[in-house]
Parts: structure tokens; C-alpha cells; sequence
């Protein structure tokens, strides 16, 4: 399969690249889409067919459920059963947003969608091109993040055709993610809400609405881990840690450390000292390293406190998969 790139930067082309978007999904194929958080791998969420194709294009279990993106709370209406107060309240303050909510499902929701479950997971996404194909397309579209299963997240077009060139229909390319990370899961359906994945909304900026349960936070995620391919470790032992003969890309925050390990080639990478711009180069830095030829990735131990949480949650759980 070939896969179309639809250039969609700021201009006149937008509105066509859109256009012929809305028309390859409406004929059942496959398009990866910008957000502000990373690049979607979107179908018509009315054509289970085309759903089932994202599975099958990502390599990822049926069982892991799709996020169906809408313009707004009026069109995820059409997918959930009744939108509770604490869901219009929600998406009054956070959509278009990084906020995914997970309500009922109503029966015309595929259960390829839900991953054979009975709630679904709708958002809004703060993004002109994604807003535009979603209103162009006149539904929802069902989309997980647009990487093979278990591999770094797009946040460019290119990252997009690395992974999935040849499985997809086509590309819209808006240029570069604005935000990194994804968003965060918000299950509506227990008698008190829970966060199922931290993301850009902080659980202290939702209970400003609402409760939010104490045990939905889950554990904190560890300060260091040591993975595969990327370990976060503190800054006094990252030169220790430098294998000879390897090419090592290492992610500081502040100064970077005096290395010079026998036989090695350090890549250093300096990141924003901020929690919000640093997300937003994450991924886009780690694609980098990898392309570099990097063979591993230290990244230096993140604060504990609370506003990088959601960072230090996807650092452990990079570190604990199998991206590379
Ligand atoms: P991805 O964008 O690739 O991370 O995939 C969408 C994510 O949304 C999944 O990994 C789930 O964590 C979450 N999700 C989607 N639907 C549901 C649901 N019905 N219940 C809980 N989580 C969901
Ligand atoms: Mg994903």
C-alpha cells in the first residue's frame, strides 16, 4: 500500500489536504491526523471494518481500546449514554483538550472500538487540522496514537511514515505536535471518578471541578528505572553508566555531566527546565536519538513534585516497554 502524505501546514492547502482526509476515511481507509498531543491513527468510527484495520496496521491486541475523537460534547453525545454533570462540566473547562473521558457506551459504538468493553473513550482535541477532519467527516473518529504498537509516539508526520509507511492510507501533516504528552483518561462510569493515565490535565486541575478518587492516582512512578533502551537515573551516576563502545544519547536537565567513558559516543541532549515545554520535546528528542543511531537513552532522574507526574509516569512506562 502506498501511503499519501497531505501536507496540511498553515495556508490554502489545509482545507483540500483535509478534504481528501475526510474522503479516504469516509471510504474506509486509514489516516494518521495531528493533535496537540501526538499524531492519531484515525478511522470513521461508524465503519468497524476500517477499525479493525488500525489493530492490524499498529500490531496492537484487539482488547486495547480506542479513544473517538469529536468536536465537541454534542457529538460525543452520540457515543455515550447521556453525558453526566461532571462530564459537561469537565469538557466546559478542558475541551478542545488533552482530556480523554471513558462513559457508557451506546450500542452504536463497536465493540472493536471499546476493545469488548462497555464504555467508551471520547475527547476533543485542541487542534485546528483534527477539528477540521472531524467536522469534515461529519462523526467521530476512533484513533490510538499513530506508532506500531509498543514504539515511541509520533509527533511529526515523518515518525508517522517510519513506523506505519506502507500499512496506512494516508498522512495529514501539520507539522509538529504542540503539547508531547498524551492525554489524560478520565473514567467517569465508578461512583467516584478515576484517573486511569496521567496526562497534560494534572489530577489537582480536575478537582478543582470534581472528586476525584484517592486510589485512581495510583502509585507514583518510581524516580529512576532502569530499561531496555531508556533508564532515567540520577545525575551523579550517568557517567557510570556509559557502556564502552556504545553510542549513548543522554537527556540533562541542567549541566551536563563531565563524560568522556572509553570507547563511547555520548549524544547530549539539553531539555526545557519546565515540565510543560520539556513534554513537548520528549518525543520529538527521543526519535532524534534513535535516527542518530543511539543504542541507548539515559535520561536524567525528573523533580518529585507534582506537575511532573504525568512525565515521569511516561518516562517509566518507556523504560518498562519495549521501545526502542
Ligand atoms: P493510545 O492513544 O494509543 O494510548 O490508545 C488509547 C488509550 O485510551 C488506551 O491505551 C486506553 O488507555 C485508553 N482508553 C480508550 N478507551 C478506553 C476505555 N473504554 N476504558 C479505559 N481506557 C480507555
Ligand atoms: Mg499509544
Amino acid at each position: 500500500m502506498n501511503t499519501t502524505l497531505l501536507t496540511a501546514l498553515e495556508g490554502s492547502k489545509r482545507a483540500e489536504a483535509v478534504r481528501s482526509a475526510a474522503s479516504i476515511l469516509r471510504d474506509g481507509g486509514l489516516v494518521a491526523f495531528p493533535t496537540e498531543t501526538v499524531y492519531g491513527l484515525g478511522a470513521a468510527s461508524s465503519n468497524q471494518a476500517a477499525v479493525r484495520k488500525i489493530f492490524a496496521a499498529k500490531g496492537r491486541p484487539s482488547g486495547v481500546p480506542l479513544i473517538v475523537h469529536v468536536t465537541d460534547i454534542e457529538l460525543a453525545s452520540r457515543y455515550v449514554q447521556g453525558v453526566p454533570e461532571s462530564a459537561s462540566v469537565l469538557a466546559r473547562r478542558f475541551w478542545p483538550g488533552p482530556l480523554t473521558l471513558v462513559l457508557p457506551r451506546t450500542a452504536g459504538v463497536s465493540l472493536a472500538i471499546t476493545g469488548g468493553g462497555e464504555t467508551v473513550a471520547v475527547r476533543a482535541p485542541a487542534h485546528d487540522v483534527a477539528l477540521a477532519l472531524i467536522g469534515e467527516l461529519g462523526e467521530g473518529i476512533a484513533a490510538p496514537s499513530a506508532n506500531r504498537y509498543n514504539a515511541l509516539p509520533s509527533v511529526r508526520a515523518k515518525h508517522v511514515l517510519d513506523g506505519l509507511g506502507g500499512l496506512i492510507d494516508g498522512v495529514l501533516d501539520a507539522g509538529r505536535c504542540p503539547g508531547g504528552l498524551e492525554s489524560t483518561v478520565l473514567d467517569l462510569t465508578t461512583s467516584l471518578p478515576r484517573v486511569l493515565r496521567r496526562g497534560a490535565v494534572t489530577i489537582e486541575q480536575l478537582r478543582e471541578l470534581i472528586d476525584v478518587d484517592e486510589a485512581g492516582q495510583g502509585s507514583r512512578a518510581p524516580l529512576t528505572v532502569e530499561g531496555q533502551w531508556l533508564s532515567v537515573v540520577e545525575p551523579s551516576v550517568l557517567a557510570g553508566l556509559v557502556p564502552a563502545a556504545e553510542r549513548v544519547g543522554v537527556l540533562v536537565r541542567g549541566d551536563a555531566p563531565a563524560m568522556s567513558p572509553a570507547g563511547a559516543t555520548v549524544v547530549v541532549r539539553r531539555m526545557p527546565a519546565g515540565a510543560a515545554d520539556y513534554a513537548a520535546e520528549l518525543y520529538d528528542t527521543l526519535h532524534k536519538l534513535r535516527d542518530a543511531g543511539c543504542t541507548r537513552v539515559l535520561v536524567e532522574a525528573l523533580p518529585g513534585d507534582g506537575s511532573w507526574d504525568a512525565m515521569r509516569d511516561r518516562l517509566f512506562r518507556l523504560a518498562t516497554s519495549t521501545v526502542r
